[in-house]
């Protein structure tokens, strides 16, 4: 055991004996000291330097007994009930984002593992993936299977004691600072397109794993395609039952839509209007009856989804995977970037689309304006929530769907004729 390993785990033990207002004590004490915002190097066009600042800090929560708080303590976490997740979460979210780019590690990955992961996969990953030690990314989007995740072509076939993966994916966000990823593969090309996939876990350092950058409009190159050719994964290196990774897949995504719509804090927060605010104050505007109604509006949209999220967080307590309401609180946020970005445009004028190259990445108002657009798209389109909430949640007939029971081999689907 490390010197970390003792201090997180003897402080593992004493967060079990602890009440929840001195679980609450100890949350703010830690958060007032620690989470004062993240502090990293510019410029940082592939994120890397903000995601060591991430981990860093998550480190400090583990070593301070205060990661992971509803995981079993045999796989890195303290055992709590959600009740104490919750004031973790409520706390948390009265300072700065300390994890923003953990939000697919933690959010999402995390999560899958401990819910689906077996108890040997959970005892070899679990406890890093919770501390920040390792860092985690989601390979399902591919160039022929986006909306229709289904459709994909990644293949795993099985070779005496191991898988041997080839394909590619697209738009894997920081897989080239993450050391796993959760893939989704087709398993069996004879069965329908949901009824031959299964999720694995893949070592992003293997041979074979190749990562390009894809440059975005902002500047940035947060995302990758990958490419697979002969990667070798060990058999145990399945997720689930084999054939059944859309369900998993399925609950990921729901994960997914949680984490981004319905963040990672608790309570209500205006993080946009805030900002909107501030800018509009920097540039005199602040006095002009078009522009203060227009927050006002955007200040209402946040409010009432910091007031969806406190309900699919409360679901999230009663139960395990999020259901279809998360999509709520996905189509929402997307809505307020499309708001806030006709306003940032009004408000800055050139400067909300364009750029000094010298000036530091956080001084860029363009960024904020042309990073809203992947809102409508990261984590499953707007037409994709609505057809959700549509069928899901208010019970309409679902979308036609004419290949469902057709063999995945005989479809024409990617480069598949
Ligand atoms: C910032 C960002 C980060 C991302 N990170 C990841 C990641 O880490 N891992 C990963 O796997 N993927 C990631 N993605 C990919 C993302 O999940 C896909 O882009 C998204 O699911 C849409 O797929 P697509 O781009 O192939 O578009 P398409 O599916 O080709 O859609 C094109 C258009 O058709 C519409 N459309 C498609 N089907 C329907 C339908 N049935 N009904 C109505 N309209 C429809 C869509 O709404 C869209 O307007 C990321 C994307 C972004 C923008």
């Amino acid at each position: 055991m490390t010197a970390t390993d003792s201090t997180t785990a003897s402080a593992q033990t004493n967060a079990s004996a602890e009440t929840e207002d001195e679980f609450r004590a100890r949350c703010q004490a830690f958060l007032a000291d620690n989470a004062t915002g993240l502090v990293f190097e510019q410029p940082d066009p592939r994120g890397a330097n903000e995601l060591e600042a991430c981990k860093v800090f998550q480190q400090q929560v583990a070593d301070a007994g205060l990661a992971g708080v509803t995981y079993p303590v045999a796989f890195g976490g303290l055992g709590l009930p959600k009740s104490y997740d919750r004031i973790w979460r409520e706390e948390y979210a009265k300072h700065h984002d300390m994890t923003g780019q953990l939000t697919i590690s933690h959010g999402m990955c995390v999560p899958m593992l401990a819910e689906y992961g077996s108890d040997e996969q959970k005892a070899a990953y679990l406890a890093d993936a919770i501390a920040g030690r390792t860092v985690w990314c989601q390979m399902f989007s591919e160039p022929g299977a986006g909306s229709d995740v289904a459709s994909l072509q990644t293949k795993a076939e099985l070779d005496g004691d191991e898988w041997t993966l080839n394909g590619q994916k697209v738009w894997t966000t920081l897989a080239h600072v993450s050391d796993y990823g959760i893939i989704v593969a087709r398993t069996n090309p004879d069965a329908p397109k949901h009824a031959g996939i299964s999720m694995f876990i893949v070592d992003i350092g293997a041979p074979g794993v190749e990562i390009r950058a894809i440059n975005q409009i902002d500047g940035g190159k947060h995302f990758n395609e990958v490419f697979f050719t002969d990667v070798r994964l060990p058999k145990n290196a399945l997720m689930g039952e084999l054939n059944a990774g859309w369900r998993l897949a399925t609950a990921m995504l729901m994960y997914e839509r949680v984490a981004i719509g319905t963040g990672s804090s608790s309570g209500i927060k205006t993080p946009t209007s805030d900002f909107l605010i501030k800018t509009a104050r920097q540039h005199d505007k602040l006095g002009d009856r078009v522009t203060r109604q227009e927050l006002m509006k955007i200040y209402s949209e946040e409010t009432a989804k910091s007031l969806v999220s406190l309900r699919t967080r409360a679901e999230l307590k009663a139960g395990n995977t999020p259901g279809p309401g998360g999509s709520l609180g996905k189509l929402h946020g997307a809505k307020i970037a499309r708001m806030s970005r006709l306003l940032m445009m009004n408000l800055a004028g050139p400067a909300g689309a364009a750029w000094d190259p010298a000036a530091a990445d956080g001084d860029r108002l363009a960024n904020s304006t042309l990073r809203s657009f992947s809102a409508n798209i990261a984590g499953g389109t707007d037409e994709i929530q609505k057809n959700i909430i549509g069928d899901r949640v208010l019970g309409l007939p679902r979308d036609i769907s004419v290949d469902r029971d057709v063999p995945f081999k005989e479809l024409r689907v990617g480069t598949q004729n």
